[in-house]
């Protein structure tokens, strides 16, 4: 038994037969509408085709073919951690929505910037439910990886990647977290305006 929705149409599941969550995205139905919903279907369309998170086109890939990834909250000692196989629901970026991103927002002082060779897709991050006594429960948020019996009771809100063959570029983040320091006291969306 997996979960699904009584009326499913084809954009309900992603390619992998992940089931996506919806406005109301409670299976049980009658769930309430959230505003600042995350933009499930924007997500999971450049995750899986591999664009840039901001502006959808290309993402940066350097000569080897490698694509650029930035991860908003890395170590704050730099890139001396082992990012290797790392599971990130950010799509990759571009280079000017990279330095753009991070001459607006001070959480970007600790990103860690990365060209990963494989980014393989590896499940999806939602909300888990199983049946208890009253029926269908929510279990609580999680990754669950394609092809396996978790996956049939997850409502995803986000496509997975698993970075493999990851090589951190340490002048680039060092670059991209200069220019956050040098905007210190701009507003950041993300960060609620400090
Ligand atoms: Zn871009």
């Amino acid at each position: 038994m997996t979960l699904g929705y009584v009326d499913e149409r084809a954009q309900d599941r992603d390619s992998e037969g992940g089931l996506w969550a919806r406005i109301t995205s409670d299976p049980r139905g009658g769930g309430a509408v959230h505003n600042a919903l995350p933009h499930y279907y924007r997500q999971r369309h450049l995750m899986r085709d591999l664009l840039c998170q901001v502006c959808a086109r290309a993402p940066a890939r350097n000569q080897e073919g490698d694509y650029l990834f930035v991860l908003p909250d890395g170590p704050k000692s730099g890139a001396a951690v082992d990012l290797e196989g790392v599971r990130e629901a950010a799509p990759p970026v571009c280079l000017g929505n990279a330095e753009d991103a991070a001459a607006r927002c001070p959480r970007l002082t600790r990103c860690v910037a990365l060209w990963v060779r494989r980014p393989v897709l590896y499940g999806v991050f939602g909300m888990q439910y199983a049946l208890g006594p009253r029926g269908l429960q929510a279990v609580g948020t999680r990754m669950a990886e394609y092809e396996t019996p978790a996956l049939g009771w997850m409502v995803a809100i986000q496509m997975v990647r698993q970075l493999n063959g990851v090589t951190v570029d340490r002048d680039l983040t060092a670059h991209l977290r200069d220019l956050g320091r040098a905007r210190q006291d701009d507003r950041c969306p993300r960060n609620g305006g400090a």
